[in-house]
């Protein structure tokens, strides 16, 4: 029987020494198990054997794996049974080596867990013809460069030893692209990893990782609060034309009132829902997360995909004239890209025109939008709108009789 072998009293001895007890599941001479536990992410174990011929002949070895991909696997079988008959040629013993082995190549290859997600990366985001990867398989670095329409990204993201409990690490190397949209982007893709590293689903992250995007529930208030200012405007109006009368402006007085003590309330209602949802703004069933998610793949296609690729040919859905053009190292873009709620980008320019000038309340000018322009950094506020909008305009009025008084 080819299992009938051992090993030397001796051999038995220094793995007994050498393998850290912890590790070492059994150890005789006929059968010797041990794990090699790099992270609760990578980690194997290994059940050793010995025939009649040992160590003339090679061990005979399993090696089992939950976290180790199953092509990493493979390849460890591989060079573990090189090895072995490597050593039972000049009659060595075999089961140290093999140990060491295998916890030095778990040690110091950070990307044994990526195989997939790299394989992945190549073959599905990184098609174009100038495009490139660089691995370091000691430093767990991916590096990626991006050609699209004349514009260069190139970034690497570091995959450290705790993987995927541990938050992948991003570095934007060079772009093209304007710094803050870059910036935005690369915030968003670091959040991704973040979560991911928590538990939290790549679904739910990246539903999320909308830079303009507010959460439901304040996007829900404001289309309420749209809805109830033009009813407001409306009555408002039609009182103020018939302000003559001694009892519309008292009922216009009331109406006022009531507007006010309204605003103070949805003032209240909007501060609670944000401090529900902060600081995450994650739905609560996802807030406290499940097991580390892989996220090499998703966060270089967020940034591959979600920005390098797309936003080279985003028209502004104002001018319909290019959102970003390239820029030289260091230089800032004159009129920035902004991206509305709806998903429609503008140059900073255009969008302070959609969002300060009257008709208020727009539906987005981007291609078969049908949603109103909303912008963190713009009141959507009709009302505030109209205020302002109107303020301006009596200072013009001002200005131009002042002008026709002194006659200029
Ligand atoms: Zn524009
Ligand atoms: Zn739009």
């Amino acid at each position: 029987m080819a299992f009938e072998g051992s090993i030397s009293a001796e051999e038995l001895a220094s793995i007994q020494e050498t393998i850290p007890q912890e590790v070492l599941l059994t150890a005789t001479q006929e059968y010797v198990i041990f794990h090699v536990i790099e992270t609760p992410y990578k980690n194997l174990t290994m059940k050793c054997q010995f025939p009649l011929q040992y160590p003339s002949s090679p061990l005979l070895f399993e090696l089992e794996t939950k976290t180790l991909p199953e092509r990493v696997k493979r390849k460890l079988v591989d060079k573990c049974e090189q090895e072995a008959e490597q050593l039972a040629d000049k009659g060595q013993p075999q089961v140290l080596a093999l140990w060491t082995f295998l916890s030095t190549l778990l040690q110091s290859n950070q990307l044994l867990l990526c195989t997939e997600h790299i394989s992945d990366i190549k073959s599905r985001l990184l098609t174009g013809p100038h495009d490139s990867l660089k691995l370091s398989e000691r430093n767990g670095t991916v590096t990626v460069r991006v050609e699209e329409a004349g514009f260069v990204v190139d970034f690497t993201v570091k995959v450290p030893r705790g993987y995927p409990g541990e938050q992948l690490e991003l570095r934007c190397r060079e772009a093209t692209y304007p710094p803050a949209v870059t910036h935005m982007f690369f915030k968003q893709a670091e959040e991704v990893a973040r979560r991911a590293s928590k538990g939290i689903p790549l679904n739910v992250s990246l539903r999320e990782s909308d830079p303009a995007k507010p959460s439901e529930e304040v996007v829900q208030l404001s289309i309420s609060q749209y809805k109830h200012d033009v009813k407001f405007l409306k009555v408002a109006g039609e009182l103020a034309r018939m302000s003559d009368d001694k009892q519309m402006r008292r009922e216009k007085k009331v109406l006022d009132k009531r507007e006010w003590e309204r605003e103070q309330q949805q003032a209240t209602q909007v501060a609670q829902t944000a401090a529900r949802s902060a600081p995450t703004g994650i739905p609560k069933a996802h807030r406290d997360g499940g097991e580390p998610v892989p996220a090499l793949y998703a966060v270089v296609e967020y940034i591959v995909n979600k920005f390098a690729r797309l936003l080279p040919h985003e028209k502004c859905a104002h001018c319909k004239q290019p959102v970003i053009d390239a820029i030289k190292k260091g230089e800032k873009q004159a009129d920035p890209a902004e991206r509305a709620f709806c998903g429609h980008w503008f140059h900073s320019s255009c969008l302070e025109h959609v969002m300060t000038k009257p008709p208020f309340g727009m539906q987005c000018p981007g291609d078969g939008c049908d949603s109103r322009v909303f912008h963190p950094k713009w009141t959507s506020d009709v009302k505030t709108l109209e205020r302002r909008w109107a303020a301006a305009q009596a200072r013009q009025r001002e200005v131009d009789d002042a002008r026709d008084f002194l006659g200029l």
